[in-house]
């Protein structure tokens, strides 16, 4: 999926722009409480295509030379992650030194730039529409994001600007694999430690130019691909870029994946952090695999490994799908199984049901505890159909969808996963009224 990033000064109307834009899935950062929840990516979709879209902004400093040093974050964000660039400004004036000091950066970058001007409330150009060719990023487009006006245009060149589809398409028998999880937990050190011990190294693949640190590799046959989010660590002079910049990282390495590696320390247990982390995967409906690094750090008894995995499964009921290693990229202990569970759990992530099947499953599901009735109403559970993989996504066609309770689909979720191998893999239910 294609990414575009939204970059621009606080206040030219970027989360009103953002907020018009975004479509299903919005991923938020929710940091200390109190702050506010800040939304941060969404999937898109315009025509036929599909993107992401990213917030780069965040919180909306006052003076001017935090102002200055979060654009140039923001804007380094952008050329490092999307495919697209908008640069949004205030149409109501002319251009301002930051958005001149920001045009310069993403021309140097070669990326895709489109130059927008919203708050044009009404289809005129002001005078000051021919000053914005200064900073040489071509025609601006004009908008309005309150009114909705000029979105559709817009759009259309957006989606014009993607790279071509056969560099974004992937390779089908390459399984990618995202290492995700809070600095310091091992990401660096196991990609070396992978791919140090599978020498096997295949470069130049095409469609992995756009980030440089992807690396693929091949071990027993299977063609694979790490996608390290830890290779680049930028400084910066304000907490939240460096904040915004990590969680985006996460999210863009997931989203390119299969499989998530969601590493955990094993010596500091298990951390808010690495919930969020771990959420971003489940959300994303990538398949799992919870990997404890640095067991070589603990003084293991009999129960140890027992008692760790049993806290994975407390601290992430939403994961009990996710299959638990332990492993250290000091010493190599278990790496490879690593590979081979990623294979597994990825199978997994492609399995597909026939709708026969699936519907005997269900039936039996029915006959073995009883459907949910509201006042005098009771739930009929059509058929159901598998329409997707990666994740594994049912539509489950009812009477009364509001009828269809979280925890009774949760239950016909535990019947299917009882009679088929989705380890490692969240399974996806969508519940549709057929009157
Ligand atoms: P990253 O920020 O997630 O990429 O983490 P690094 O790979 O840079 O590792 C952080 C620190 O943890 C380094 O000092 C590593 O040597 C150390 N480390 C990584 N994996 C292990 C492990 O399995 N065992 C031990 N004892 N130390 C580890």
């Amino acid at each position: 999926k294609p990414i575009v990033a939204v970059v621009g000064r606080p206040n030219v109307g970027k989360s009103t722009f953002f907020n018009r834009i975004a479509g299903s899935r919005i991923s938020i950062v929710e940091d200390t409480p109190g702050v506010t929840r800040d939304r941060i990516y969404a999937d898109c979709e315009w025509l036929t295509h599909q993107f992401a879209m990213i917030d780069t902004g965040g919180i909306e400093p006052d003076s001017t030379d935090i102002i200055m040093s979060q654009m140039r974050d923001q804007a380094q964000i952008a050329i490092d992650t999307a495919d697209v660039i908008i640069f949004v400004c205030d149409g109501k004036h002319s251009y301002t030194t930051a958005d001149e000091d920001i045009a310069q950066m993403l021309r140097r970058s070669k990326k895709p730039v489109l130059l927008v001007l919203n708050k044009i409330d009404q289809y005129k150009k002001p005078d000051h529409f021919y000053d914005y060719f200064d900073l040489g990023l071509g025609e601006p487009v004009m908008i309005s994001s309150v009114n909705a006006m000029g979105l559709g245009d817009l759009l259309d060149d957006v989606v014009k600007m993607f790279p071509p589809h056969e560099a974004l398409e992937e390779d089908d028998d390459t399984i990618r694999i995202a290492l995700i999880g809070k600095p310091n937990v091992g990401k660096s050190s196991m990609v070396n430690k992978i791919i140090g011990e599978n020498r096997v190294i295949v470069s130049d693949v095409a469609g992995t130019t756009r980030d440089a640190i992807d690396t693929p590799f091949e071990y027993k046959d299977q063609k694979y691909v790490l996608i390290d989010t830890a290779g680049i660590r930028r400084k910066s002079k304000v907490n939240e870029s460096i904040e915004r910049y990590s969680v985006l990282r996460t999210i863009t390495a997931i989203e390119r994946s299969d499989v998530c590696f969601i590493l955990i320390d094993a010596a500091e247990g298990i951390t808010d952090q690495d919930k969020k982390v771990a959420g971003y995967a489940h959300e994303a409906g990538k398949a799992s695999i919870f990997v404890i690094n640095k067991w070589d750090l603990l003084e293991k008894d009999n129960h140890t490994f027992n008692e760790f995995k049993m806290r994975v499964k407390e601290e992430f009921p939403f994961m009990m799908y996710a299959p638990v290693m332990f492993v250290s990229a000091l010493t190599g202990q278990r790496i490879n199984q690593l590979l081979e569970q990623a294979k597994y759990v990825s199978n997994n992530h492609a399995l597909r049901i026939s709708t026969g099947v699936l519907n005997d499953i269900i039936n039996e599901a029915i006959a073995l505890n009883q459907v949910p009735s509201d006042k005098g109403k009771r739930l009929k559970i059509y058929y159901a159909t598998q329409v997707s993989v990666k994740p594994p996504t049912f539509v489950l066609f009812v009477n009364l969808a509001e009828l269809a309770h979280f925890s009774y689909v949760r239950y016909l979720e535990n019947q299917i996963r009882k009679n088929f191998n989705y380890e490692g893999t969240p399974i996806v239910f969508k519940v549709k009224a057929r009157g």
